[in-house]
């Protein structure tokens, strides 16, 4: 294949992804498939030959699409959105044509000032003060294990990475009970170990108690352990639960903890002002994770993380060998000195697509219809007999389980879901709250109608119905 090939095949893939996203609500949500079935399909050894684009072209049509979970399907209510809007599947198309490294900002000028200045849309988008910087990220876990490390080196003054750990003391790192997994992966990896990892529990509103918090720091420090960082949550995955920041991002700050937010999900409703409330207090967060690629509509990856004083994650990270000296002023940036990859995508380009293409306004429209959905999707499925809500709508995210009198609900709620899915009408997953098992339901999808939200909530009262 040459370049002289590419419009051709461009536009066959173009026209396949309109074609695929036109008839997406005919497929199944997710295939029925056993394991192993599409791999039969692929050639076990690479080719010797050349084989024509069409010949692959035509494969990939024939094996690949059938043998997937499909994420922008409109009534895919599982997990959370990973929304791909076309403006920024466009832009990743230009992306790719240039297919810079974007380490540096002589790899790549327009790539890095581009970032720049998306960190800071976004941050107005968001309402985020001032003066907030930040750099975009693959996913939400590096980002959270980039706060986790500066954490550390913090809490050790800055000699964690070049001496090791073996004579530093144990650091404690806090969060609430409803912090997602990837937090006891970054405490883990960074060294600091599970153990030390301090889930503080939460009150009735699901929100880590502050109270807890302070006493599990107090007795850290006369136990002699070293307290370095507090992680809060706004739109928990399991029940989409949120801490209240203003509360415990004081303590860390008067505690002078490094403190991180996690709203990898939620962040991106806080381009309604009408919700910021829910976050008060982001402005005392030294991190905050939240990712385009979910919710917003900017096709996976892109996360960004704002940083209040860059400098310290950067003194965490930098590591700067001769041979990527640059002798330019200190006025440019080398996002890779924030990171821990030194490669760099061109991720910027895609935000820039989304901003100007759909608009802000565009934008909180879908989100606050997902919001209001939801509230109507839990209402109907509470009128269901036999049907509890578990977990009301928090952002777009609720959860419910299948509870007729005399009935084992955790082992009837668990068959209904398997029904669900099995169906592929509409595809939701669980998870466990209070130690029941419950469905969970989040709606997102960027181009999900009413109807849509509808539609599966009819396919759960259909199902219902089957096993009782
Ligand atoms: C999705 C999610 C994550 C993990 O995000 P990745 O970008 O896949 O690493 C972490 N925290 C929360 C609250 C999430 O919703």
């Amino acid at each position: 294949m040459r370049y002289e090939d590419l419009p051709e095949w461009s536009n066959a893939a173009a026209n396949w992804a309109a074609e695929y996203h036109r008839t997406l609500r005919e497929r199944p949500v997710r295939p029925e498939l056993n394991p192993g079935v599409i791999a039969a399909q692929i050639n076990p050894s690479p080719p010797e030959e050349s084989e024509s684009v069409e010949t692959v072209f035509n494969d990939f049509v024939r094996i690949i699409p059938p043998g997937m979970t499909h994420w922008q399907h409109p009534r895919f209510f599982a997990y959370f959105p990973s929304n791909a809007s076309p403006a920024s599947m466009l832009a990743e198309q230009l992306a790719n044509a240039l297919s810079a490294q974007c380490m540096l900002w002589q790899t790549s000028p327009a790539a890095t000032e581009l970032e720049t200045m998306m960190i800071d849309w976004l941050r107005q988008a968001l309402g985020l003060p001032a003066g907030l910087r930040g750099v975009i990220q693959d996913t939400a876990s590096t980002a959270t294990l980039s706060a986790v490390l500066t954490m550390r080196e913090r809490a050790l003054d800055w000699r964690g990475a070049a001496e090791g750990l073996a004579n530093a003391g144990v650091l404690r790192i806090y969060a609430s009970a409803q912090a997602h997994s990837s937090i006891d992966k970054a405490v883990r990896l960074a060294g600091i170990g599970q153990e030390n990892l301090v889930k503080i529990a939460t009150d009735d509103s699901w929100a880590m108690c502050p109270e807890h918090l302070q006493t599990a720091i107090d007795a850290d420090r006369r136990a002699g352990l070293i307290p370095a960082g507090v992680i809060g949550v706004i739109g928990g995955t399991s029940i989409g639960a949120s801490d209240r920041l203003h509360e415990i991002l004081a303590i860390a700050q008067r505690e002078n903890l490094y403190s991180h937010v996690d709203a990898a999900w939620a962040g991106s409703a806080m381009i309604c002002p009408e919700l910021r409330r829910l976050w008060a207090g982001i402005e005392l967060a030294d991190s905050l994770v939240f990712n385009p690629h979910k919710w917003l509509g900017v096709n996976f990856d892109c996360s960004v993380q704002f940083l209040r004083n860059p400098a310290e994650q950067i003194r965490t990270m930098s590591i700067r060998p001769d041979y990527l000296q640059t002798l330019e002023t200190s006025e440019i940036t080398n996002y890779s000195e924030w990171t821990m990859q030194l490669g760099r995508r061109f991720r910027a380009l895609k935000l820039w697509f989304l901003f100007r293409i759909y608009g802000l306004r565009d934008l909180r429209r879908r989100i606050r219809n997902h919001i209001e959905w939801a509230q109507d999707a839990a209402h109907q499925i509470s009128q269901i007999p036999g049907f509890e809500i578990v977990t009301p709508p928090m952002f777009s995210l609720f959860t419910f389980r299948f509870a007729p009198p005399g009935r084992d609900a955790d082992e009837l709620t668990q068959l209904l879901l398997e029904r669900i899915n099995a169906d592929g009408r509409t595809y939701l997953t669980q998870t466990r709250h209070d130690g029941r098992f419950v469905i969970r339901m989040s709606i997102g999808q960027f181009e999900s109608t009413e109807q849509d939200v509808m539609d599966a909530v009819g396919v759960v009262k259909e199902l219902a119905a089957t096993i009782c």
